[in-house]
């Protein structure tokens, strides 16, 4: 009995000392990885995706794009660098490409059937998963800073149309008469558009549908825009903003606004913006599945944007690309279109931009 009694005191002691050590490591891997991830920050953004051709672009166009996502990604990285947050982050750097009509994204929007602009964006907080969007809005001049307003200052997550144009008066935005979103070549993508479609060629005869969806995807022109970050306190955010695709009719709405699909942000995985044909990012719910699997098969950012652009996204019939940055800083801007405006920076300040394939 005596021999029992100590054969147990001593397991139990050797117990106690494994699990004192167990701890011990646990803690120091908490502290590394904390020690690891402080200070590192990253930033990453898309000017669109689609059909970019170094033979269809001009030397000066080419330069013009360059400085603006140099301008757009400098922005953000310089807020992270002095200690900001992810998502004021992400929301500057959209404002320098919203504001440049570039992109297809506030001034230089495409335009819908009706000759109009209407803008979509969202943005999402990947500490607290909470999330902001806007649809349909016309004469809010930094749309995402309309999603920001809805995450921060309401109790919901999405407002479309007139509603979300007085929560944005109410809120003080900067609001701008509908011909400020106006550019001539935007205007006149459309009118070719226009051209090639007759009002008849829509949706009920397999052909003519075929045609319809070619020219729209050709003429679309993309040029959405999105930006991820990661700050110094180890939080990640996304947004994107768009006036959706050339020639859209019916209030259509695309991918941008809709969180999980566009864009999506979550301090366990990654932050992710999206830009491409909206209806198969909507259907692949494209960026929560890229998270998704991150979290739920222990797949790496790469391994998972791969899978969702590169195999999912045109299985199903689409087509266009992701930025995003995980919670290690780790970036992927994976497209599977001809071309992506693209550009990321990481915390020693090392700066990459593309335009065309890899
Ligand atoms: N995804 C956007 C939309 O479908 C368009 C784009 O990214 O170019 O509205």
């Amino acid at each position: 009995m005596k021999k029992l009694l100590l054969f147990c005191s001593i397991s139990f002691l050797l117990a106690c000392n494994n699990t004192s050590e167990n701890k011990a490591e646990n803690q120091n891997t908490l502290i590394n990885k904390e020690t690891d991830s402080v200070d590192n920050f990253g930033i990453v953004i898309h000017g669109g995706a689609g059909t970019i051709l170094k033979e269809n672009m001009s030397d000066s166009l080419e330069l013009a794009y360059r400085a603006k996502l140099e301008e757009a990604i400098r922005t953000g990285h310089e807020i992270l660098a002095n200690g900001g947050t992810a998502i004021e982050a992400v929301k500057r750097t959209i404002n320098v490409m919203e504001d440049s009509p570039l992109f297809n994204a506030g001034k230089g929007a495409v335009f819908t059937n009706a000759e109009t602009n209407e803008l979509d964006a969202s943005i999402m907080d990947g500490e607290t998963l909470n999330a902001g969007a806007v649809a349909g809005v016309t004469t809010v001049k930094n749309p995402i800073n309309l999603a920001w307003e809805v995450m921060k200052n309401s109790p919901h997550v999405m407002m479309a149309g007139e509603g979300a144009e007085q929560f944005a008066r109410e809120r003080g935005l900067e609001m701008v008469a509908p011909e400020y979103f106006y550019t001539k070549n935007r205007f006149q993508s459309l009118q070719s558009l226009k051209e090639r479609n007759s009002e008849e060629t829509v949706l009920d005869h397999d052909e003519n549908k075929t045609a319809f969806i070619d020219a729209f995807i050709k003429d679309s022109k993309f040029g959405t825009v999105g930006c991820a970050a990661l700050d110094k306190n180890g939080n990640l955010a996304a947004g994107t903003s768009t006036g959706g695709m050339t020639n859209k009719k019916w209030g259509r709405v695309g991918d941008a606004p809709i969180i999980g699909a566009g864009t999506y942000a979550n301090n366990k995985t990654a932050a992710i913006s999206a830009t491409g044909w909206g209806e198969y990012f909507i259907r692949g719910v494209v960026a929560y599945d890229i998270s998704a699997m991150m979290e739920y098969k222990e797949m790496s950012l790469a391994e998972a944007a791969k899978e969702v652009i590169q195999n999912k996204n045109p299985d199903l019939g689409g087509n266009g690309g992701i930025i995003a940055i995980d919670h290690n800083g780790n970036v992927s801007m994976e497209f599977n279109t001809a071309g992506m405006y693209r550009a990321n920076m990481d915390k020693n300040g090392n700066l990459e931009i593309g335009i065309y394939g890899k």
